[in-house]
């Protein structure tokens, strides 16, 4: 996965620092740099880290915890009062330590987010050697981290300020949608991304009853409503962008919105099927999210995604020949990349770009054998066949195990959590 998509059979990668340096054969280039140290792993397939560009890391404490559910009754009566009661500071950070062990274990090397008490989220996040561009929500009601959007706006101010110089965390603003702001707020949310130079991640025409009310509230689809105000006048990253039409289509592209569509979870709540071939002939980046595990999906899995992004594009179609392995595979890399903003840094193997990487191991019995390596990538290959993960020039996995996280202190704060979520939603 670089410029040219070359595929190198026993091929090697230089790493110095953060950085990549060289990209080719192994036999080259361990004749121009005799002296590194070597990292020897046969029978494996070497990938760019894979970008997950929709997450609620901390959800990871909800996982499952009502599934099967219409988007806003799962809202609105588990999911809402769910965090309502128990969403702090520290259920922030211990579910982001397990969200990020969950994705990094499984390939995944950056991810967005939305969600509450953003700076708790990024300190796990570094902890975890994780890249993050974090996303502190701002939504119109009182939250866990604030009682106002005023209030919301400021934390985020300050979360930009304090994260201004971490390498691998790149703060943003998260209107949460167009349906739960006003034209005040979202307004202001664009205000303060552009003044820090900062993305914004927000929802867009996640259900038709989200677009049939706004069109009912403003008289156009949400995308043109947010056009109309100007939120996409600067780095965007809409979640979803299910029921859009070709005039949404255009007006996005115009205004480079990166996508992230997420078809595990826009099936598992029924929300509908992205026009996802329309949105890349359009020119539009697409990359795949994974949404969050409390019911929309459950897992943190890209791999997965991948495959199923090419196959919801398929069966939408009825036709076999469309979205093929190698794009599902370019979605989880070098569109995710362009989605966040950071093509230069990240998404590919290429000299120059930030050493973010993952082995897959090709010897598993579902990966033999292979003929084409992006099928065995998108079509056969597992979360459990990742073997390392470097993120940012250090190895974060080594053998499918976290370097970096305690796992069994984290899986038994998991467990304290789960008594206390099951005791908070008994209490009338
Ligand atoms: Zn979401």
């Amino acid at each position: 996965m670089d410029a040219q998509r070359r595929v190198i059979e026993d091929g090697a990668i230089v790493l110095e620092g953060s950085k990549i340096l060289a990209v080719g054969l192994r036999s080259e280039l361990e004749r121009q740099f005799k002296g590194a140290r070597k990292v020897l792993r046969a029978n494996s397939i070497l990938l760019p880290g894979l970008i997950n560009t929709h997450a609620h890391i901390p959800m990871s404490l909800l996982r499952g915890i009502a599934d099967d559910k219409r988007l806003q009754d799962w809202l609105e009566n588990y999911i809402f009062p769910a965090e309502g009661r128990n969403v702090t500071r520290e259920f922030c950070y211990w579910g982001t330590l397990l969200g990020c062990l969950e994705m990094m274990l499984s390939g995944t090397t950056t991810y967005t987010d939305m969600y509450y008490f953003e700076e708790e989220i990024a300190r796990a996040t570094v902890q975890a050697g994780m890249r993050g561009v974090l996303g502190q929500t701002v939504i119109g009601f009182p939250v866990a981290d604030a009682k106002t959007p005023v209030e919301a706006l400021a934390r985020t101010e300050a979360f930009f300020k304090q994260y201004s110089a971490e390498p691998l965390i790149t703060p943003a603003v998260a209107p949460h949608a167009l349906y739960t702001n006003s034209k005040e707020t979202l307004q202001a949310c664009r205000k303060l991304a552009n003044q820090y130079k900062r993305p914004l991640v927000i929802h867009v025409s996640e259900t038709k009853r989200e677009n049939d009310d706004m069109i009912a509230k403003y008289g156009k689809s949400p995308v043109q409503t947010l056009d109309d105000w100007g939120i996409f006048d600067g780095p965007t990253i809409a979640a979803h962008v299910i029921w859009v039409d070709d005039q949404d289509i255009a007006t996005l592209a115009r205004k480079r919105v990166g996508i992230a569509h997420c078809p595990s979870s826009n099936m598992k709540l029924a929300s509908g099927i992205a026009p996802v071939l329309k949105q890349l002939a359009a020119g539009l980046h697409v990359g795949v999210g994974t949404d969050g595990p409390a019911g929309s999906n459950n897992d943190f899995h890209l791999i997965e995604e991948m495959d199923l992004a090419a196959k919801l594009a398929k069966v939408h179609a009825m036709n076999p020949e469309v979205l093929p392995a190698k794009t599902a595979l370019e979605m989880a890399t070098v569109h995710g990349a362009a989605v966040l903003g950071m093509s230069e840094q990240i998404g590919s193997l290429e000299a120059g770009k930030l050493a973010d990487c993952v082995f897959l191991r090709s010897s598993s019995p579902n990966l033999i054998p292979s003929f084409d390596p992006y099928s065995s990538i998108v079509y056969a290959a597992k979360a459990a066949d990742v073997t390392d993960v470097y993120i940012h020039g250090e190895q974060v996995v080594a053998a499918g195990k976290s370097l970096k996280l305690d796992t069994q202190l984290i899986l038994k704060k998991v467990q304290d959590y789960q008594r206390q979520v099951v005791l908070s939603l008994s209490k009338k």
